[in-house]
């Protein structure tokens, strides 16, 4: 039996001012990894690649991963990229191969496709037109009918934070390779609601997503070989953004349709729970220093989350407006996750440990889309600690994975122990802070760039969190981003 296994991983933003060329894809520079190098950098690890691999070896299948390349959430894929990655994988496949399982993320736009994983599989089935394909993808997907056509089976992750990426990876490969092995006839059913959740409002910890996960799994344990309620990814403008279902039932074409169809109406029925509506920034900048004042010695730091700025959903992470409040409002004994500017970074080195630096910190990207400028901000302070920004996750999200912030300082401004990195890294994982020196549950305030992955491994950390509504393409505000490609109406855009 012969296996082809493989990961096309992006969520884009087309809003975002951040270009995905292949590099982005490798994490740490070079060329994605491809082979014995693919399965090293994923063996072990909690990624939905690491459960395909695992499935083949136990199976004493033989192994081809083409490519392994996952890149960080920012603006549409470029060209020579997506040709790149597809190619390789579709060369696999048409090389002869049992089954497919691919690890994909179902929200990559690329400067030609809107549905670059609708478009991978296209061209994977014009090559190998009856092989089982069985594919994971992330719980921001934009679903596209090609995926659902083309796809054997489609499993989604079924938590926010994505603690579960290796068991939808089981989920997918196992009913794939059943398939392959006469024991299953999948049948799948798909479809979609015009709505677009709000990222904010998305967390599985929270409804109206928590009851709707817990219907997909139910249902898996009623027979279903995955059930999956995708909440989107809003921050696209392409036709099929927003909500939509699969389920994948054993030869019962009118079970899935019944239980697909369920999903959707319970979705359509409690959309007015994915609207988010922020507070103003000085509001919530107050009520941190409210909550500070009265909270018990040793009760962990009140987090302040610059949501609007989160580069795990295609932000420039370089925005200055949370920060420069958190300055302005004098807030100390605070640590800030992270800006982005390899610029600064290598000032700040140039410097070195223990230098007194004043320099323009952020804002160095414009966001057309928005139709805004960057805005750097003046900061003073002391650089504390250098370091080549490499670490592994601890978990629970990712578990294992390496983390490659790139050349990473520590400026001290006094009160703000602020990091500054050299490349896109979301705070999800109490190691982004182990990595830089800093105990950040032994801060009073803690500004992480982030909507709801920080919760997966910082959250039992807090003592409180504010949602502060700042700058950037993440921004709550759907007017701002004025989507004109999104099928309309679509919820909340229009009244429905
Ligand atoms: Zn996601």
């Amino acid at each position: 039996m012969k296996l082809v296994i493989a990961q096309m991983k992006h969520e884009t933003n087309t809003f975002s001012p951040v270009p995905t060329p292949l590099a982005r894809f490798a994490r740490g520079g070079g060329m994605p990894p491809e082979g014995e190098a693919a399965i090293a950098a994923y063996r072990g690890t909690g990624a939905a690649i690491a459960a395909f691999i695992e499935l083949a070896e136990r199976a004493g299948a033989n192994i081809s991963v083409p490519i392994a390349a996952s890149a960080a959430p920012s603006g549409p894929v470029d060209e020579a990229a997506y040709e790149h990655i597809a190619g390789r994988i579709v060369e696999a496949v048409a090389a002869g191969c049992d089954a497919v399982l691919l690890d994909l993320h179902g929200a990559m736009v690329a400067r030609r496709f809107d549905d670059g994983e609708g478009e991978l599989l296209r061209r994977i089935r014009a090559v190998a037109p009856s092989v089982p394909i069985g594919v994971a993808l992330d719980m921001h997907t934009n679903l596209y009918d090609a995926m659902g056509e083309h796809a054997s089976v489609i499993a989604g992750y079924q938590t926010y934070p994505h603690i579960d990426m290796y068991e939808t990876g089981l989920r997918a490969g196992r009913a794939a390779l059943a398939q392959l092995a006469g024991r299953a006839r999948p049948t799948m059913a798909w479809g979609r609601q015009p709505m677009l959740p709000h990222v904010m409002r998305q967390g599985t910890d929270d409804s109206p997503n928590r009851e709707l996960q817990a219907r997909c799994r139910e249902m898996e344990l009623r027979g279903a070989l995955a059930a999956s309620v995708f909440v989107g990814f809003p921050n696209a403008d392409i036709e099929f953004a927003g909500l939509s279902a699969v389920v994948v039932t054993d030869n019962d074409p009118a079970l899935a349709r019944r239980w697909c169809d369920e999903l959707l109406e319970r979705a359509w029925s409690v959309r007015a729970q994915f609207v988010y509506t922020p507070e103003p920034l000085a509001q919530s900048i107050a009520q941190a220093q409210a909550l500070a004042a009265a909270k018990p010695a040793g009760s962990g730091p009140i987090v302040l989350l610059d949501h609007s700025d989160n580069c795990a959903s295609g932000g420039t992470m370089d925005t200055m407006t949370v920060l420069g409040a958190m300055l302005d409002a004098g807030l100390r004994d605070a640590a800030a996750f992270a800006v982005f500017d390899p610029d600064a970074v290598q000032r700040l080195i140039a410097a070195g440990v223990g230098a007194d630096v004043s320099l323009p910190l952020g804002g160095k990207l414009d966001m057309p889309s928005l139709h805004l400028q960057g805005v750097p901000r003046n900061v003073s302070g002391r650089v504390k600690l250098i370091t080549d920004g490499r670490y592994r996750n601890i978990g629970p999200m990712a578990r294992g994975e390496l983390q490659t912030m790139g050349p990473t300082v520590v400026l001290d401004s006094g009160g703000i122990d602020i990091v500054v990195i050299s490349n896109h890294v979301e705070p999800h994982d109490l190691a982004a802070f182990t990595a830089v020196g800093i105990a950040p549950q032994h801060k009073t305030f803690v500004m992480l760039k982030s909507r709801v992955h920080w919760r997966a491994g910082l959250r039992s950390l807090a003592h409180a969190v504010v949602e502060c509504n700042g700058t950037g393409v993440c921004t709550s505000d759907y007017a701002a981003l004025n989507h004109r490609r999104v099928r309309r109406p679509i919820y909340p855009l229009d009244p429905l």
